[in-house]
């Protein structure tokens, strides 16, 4: 192992400039298409991504939009969800999920996780259902598929709204569906380094919703279809022309990337098997994306100093839980609320991850991880 990565002195989180090289001959035609055209806002390309990514997760409509923080608060407003009403996510996901809510004037309304899966324990949602609640916000976390039926069962028995969240997980399948297609609609982000990222920030609603689809179309454009014809207090918050027909580009090496994010999961699972790490586990329903490769272990923080040494650079998703952050304290929640949620936030560890780490690098990992802790041995 040590010959093979000797050459290895530092493994980046991400590595956005490896893409770039790759597909920089389709990507730079497209930009210089759009900047020839000028249609910047509102494009061809706009309409023309909105369809290829709607028709990619298996939905009817597509709505483009400036962020993945944008189209959650945007598509919370299309179903009229705002001040007085409750809408019920979990205490270990992005904080956007939830500001999101709170920006409609909603209350979100937390729920711990699964031992299992890290998402939202759905055993625990119907006791925080009650008369103000809304709707459900699931999050595909890490790349993995939520389990999605049980949600839909209770969502439908209570009279709910489902709007994924699946900004972690453009693609994954649950059950052989898209996610984004299971609810009555989702949202992603298309951050850089989301596993469909553009080169700034964009977001994207989906849904086979039509009256909703054209309700957002007016939200993200000043409330208008028709220049100057004002239908409902609406905002700017549009998917500009150019990240779209990067977008576009970039949507059809989205299966590769996908596959390749899944090998390297393989590569570290087995690579990592003899160590004393917990490793992320596949749900039978699920093909995840592994937008993230979350390992957990006690000694996280001299685990991660340790790696940092070798050049090898992890983050914590997330460090502190939503319910403990100052930017929440008015809902009120206090320590102890989530024991699950705050004890795996002190273990959890995300390692490099994305479609170009190379075996070389994920053995350089590995190779890191077996220093700090030797092998367990089999007697
Ligand atoms: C990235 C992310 C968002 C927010 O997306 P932005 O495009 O950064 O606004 C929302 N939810 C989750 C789970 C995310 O990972």
């Amino acid at each position: 192992m040590k010959s093979e990565s000797l050459h290895i002195s530092q493994v980046p989180f991400v590595d956005l400039k490896a893409q770039f090289a790759s597909i920089e001959d389709q990507v730079m035609p497209a930009i210089t298409g759009t900047l020839q055209k000028c249609d910047f806002v509102m494009g061809q390309n706009v309409e023309k991504f909105e369809e290829e990514f709607a028709a990619y997760c298996n939905t009817k409509y597509g709505i483009g939009c400036d962020s993945g923080t944008s189209a959650l608060e945007l598509v919370l407003r299309a179903y009229d969800i705002g001040v007085g009403d409750e809408v019920i996510t979990v205490a270990n996901t992005f904080i956007a999920t939830t500001l999101a809510i709170e920006f409609t004037g909603a209350t979100p309304v937390l729920v711990d996780i699964d031992p299992q899966t890290y998402m939202i324990d759905i055993s625990k949602i119907e006791a925080v259902i009650t008369s103000r609640t809304k709707a459900i916000m699931p999050v595909h976390l890490y790349g993995h598929p939520t389990d999605m039926d049980p949600i839909m069962d209770i969502a439908n028995e209570h009279g709910l709204i489902v709007i994924e969240d699946a900004s972690q997980a453009h693609g994954a399948l649950y059950k052989g569906q898209r996610v984004g297609s299971i609810g009555h609609a989702a949202a992603l982000s298309l951050y850089p380094g989301k596993n469909l990222g553009a080169y700034g920030d964009a977001g994207i609603i989906v849904t086979d919703d039509e009256a909703i689809s054209d309700k957002l179309k007016l939200l993200r454009n000043y409330g208008s279809t028709k220049k100057y014809h004002h239908e409902m207090l609406g905002y700017n918050r549009r998917l500009d022309t150019l990240q779209a027909s990067i977008l576009r580009v970039k949507l059809e090496h989205l299966d590769e990337w996908s596959a390749a994010r899944r090998r390297n999961a393989e590569r570290y699972n087995q690579l990592l098997a003899d160590t004393d790490l917990i490793l992320p586990i596949e749900a039978e329903h699920s093909e995840p994306v592994y937008h993230l490769y979350v390992v957990r272990t006690d000694r996280r923080d001299e685990l991660q100093a340790h790696l940092q040494e070798r050049g090898i650079a992890t983050v914590i998703h997330y460090p502190i839980p939503l319910h403990l952050q100052k930017a929440h304290q008015s809902l009120g929640y206090k320590q102890g609320d989530f024991p699950l949620t705050e004890e795996y936030a002190e273990q959890i560890l995300s390692l490099p991850m994305y479609p170009e780490l190379s075996d070389e690098q994920a053995a350089y990992v590995a190779e890191a991880i077996y220093e700090f802790m030797p092998a367990k041995v089999i007697a």
